[in-house]
């Protein structure tokens, strides 16, 4: 196994419950891959706020197979304040009744739309569920085309639409892809009334999920080697061998491949005659996290959503990083394009005047911490054309497999998508 993400710690469980004699290798010194924590100044801080949904259910039943079910929670009911400066909080609350109708009414009452454009929202909406991901033609298309032939401009798009395409797809509605957007609307908000509920890490990622699949993975017997550098693949005639530089090279009578898109085709050039090649077609699309220490609280919500505003998502990280006093919030910016190059004084500049005008409190409040975490490649482009260069977990070798969140998955770059691409190719090797 090569890779220790959320992919290859699943393909990884599932080969050693399969029977086979598993080692897993790593270059950094901790698994996790793109899920993780830092430390910085004595608080331990995600890399990315990472939430997930009731409907991820190959990712929850993972932190259920490595004991970390305890360490996330799951809302009752899907809840977002959505912020604006100078308004009252608009809430975006499902209701009981069963799907679509449980957001029927939390549309009808979305203030921060007009009238008008909740009615076409309600419209585009009913006509998104009718739309079959599956469909090439949806692939030619981006989301925001697609929602603006509907009556749905520029204002809706950031005022809604964006609310979930950028947490989900990494990409705002106008850049998606059709047919990825369709899927997640479809499987996170229309397919069951509590779908959509949102997942959150109560502990630092490191917590709820590096160290603990380290541990899952020894009970299991895996062998895990980390801070492991794979640099050559080659088929051999028992199977393949890896190259490490410095280290002893691994044999094995199969290898999975769990790396980002770009290592992976990196890695396996040679032994694949340039297969994985269009890879680098998938590209990548950044997020940026500002971590934000106030000596005392100032956003009431354990989480929330802006609009008229920069900040897309801030969600409070003060029990999770046990901080004994004060608050700390994390923005978190999908698609964050422009900010990934942006240095932290401009960053300053720009997101903490906008703290302040959505958060009277903050203009009191002390900012005594301020760090940005920036991972310029967070997740491929989730653009339209993507899904044709996503290949499954076979490859032209059948020693050779695939697993990552880019892999066709019909996800987008998730946990749950990773998950799901960890057990495909596990079932391959194991076939
Ligand atoms: C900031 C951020 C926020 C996110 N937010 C969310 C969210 O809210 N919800 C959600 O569902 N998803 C979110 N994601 C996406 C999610 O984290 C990823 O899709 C998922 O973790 C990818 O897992 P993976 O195993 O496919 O790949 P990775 O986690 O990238 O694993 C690849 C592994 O390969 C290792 N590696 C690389 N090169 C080598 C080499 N040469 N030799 C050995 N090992 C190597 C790496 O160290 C890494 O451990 C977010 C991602 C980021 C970065």
């Amino acid at each position: 196994m090569v890779g220790g993400g959320l992919a290859g710690i699943t393909a990884a469980l599932d080969c050693a419950a399969g029977g086979m004699s598993v080692t897993l290798v790593d270059v950094r010194p901790r698994l996790g891959g793109a899920a993780y924590s830092f430390e910085r100044d004595g608080l331990w801080l995600d890399n990315g706020q990472h939430v997930f949904l009731r409907c991820c259910t190959a990712y929850r039943a993972l932190l259920q197979r490595i004991g970390s079910s305890q360490r996330v929670r799951l809302q009752e009911r899907l809840e977002i304040p959505v912020l604006k400066p100078h308004c009252d909080p608009v809430w975006l609350r499902r209701s009981a009744l069963p799907a679509p109708l449980h957001l029927a009414g939390t549309l009808l009452r979305y203030k921060h739309l007009r009238v008008r454009e909740r009615l076409a929202a309600i419209a585009a909406a009913q006509a998104l569920r009718r739309l079959e991901p599956g469909e090439g033609r949806l692939e030619e298309q981006t989301f925001g085309q697609w929602l603006g032939e509907r009556g749905q401009g520029e204002h809706a798009l950031a005022a809604l639409w964006d609310l979930i395409a950028l947490p989900t797809l990494n990409l705002p509605a106008r850049d998606a892809s059709l047919a990825l957007s369709a899927f997640v609307f479809k499987t996170a908000l229309f397919a069951a009334r509590d779908a959509g509920d949102i997942g959150f890490h109560e502990r630092p990622l490191s917590e709820v999920i590096g160290e603990p699949a380290l541990e899952a993975l020894r009970g299991a017997g895996v062998q895990v080697k980390l801070k492991w550098r794979a640099q050559s693949l080659q088929k051999t005639a028992e199977g393949v061998e890896l190259r490490g530089g410095e280290q002893e090279g691994l044999s094995a009578e199969a290898a999975i491949i769990a790396l980002p898109h770009q290592r992976a085709a990196g890695l396996l050039g040679d032994a694949l005659a340039g297969e994985l090649d269009s890879l680098a077609g998938l590209g990548n699309s950044p997020i940026v996290n500002l971590h934000l220490i106030y000596d005392r609280p100032v956003c009431e919500f354990p989480f929330a959503a802006g609009v008229g505003t920069p900040i897309q998502y801030v969600f409070d990280r003060t029990a999770a990083a046990r901080l004994a006093s004060g608050q700390y919030l994390a923005i978190s910016l999908s698609g964050a394009t422009q900010d990934a190059h942006a240095d932290a004084d401009r960053l300053r500049e720009r997101y903490l005047p906008a703290m302040a005008e959505l958060f009277p409190r903050a203009r009191e409040a002390k900012l005594e911490g301020f760090f940005v975490s920036r991972e310029h490649a967070a997740t491929f482009r989730a653009a339209p054309g993507s899904a044709a260069l996503r290949p499954g977990p076979a490859t032209s070798l059948a020693a050779i497999a695939l697993a990552g969140s880019w892999t066709d998955t019909g996800w987008p770059a998730t946990l749950e998508g990773a998950v799901l691409s960890g057990h495909a190719a596990a079932a391959q090797v194991l076939l």
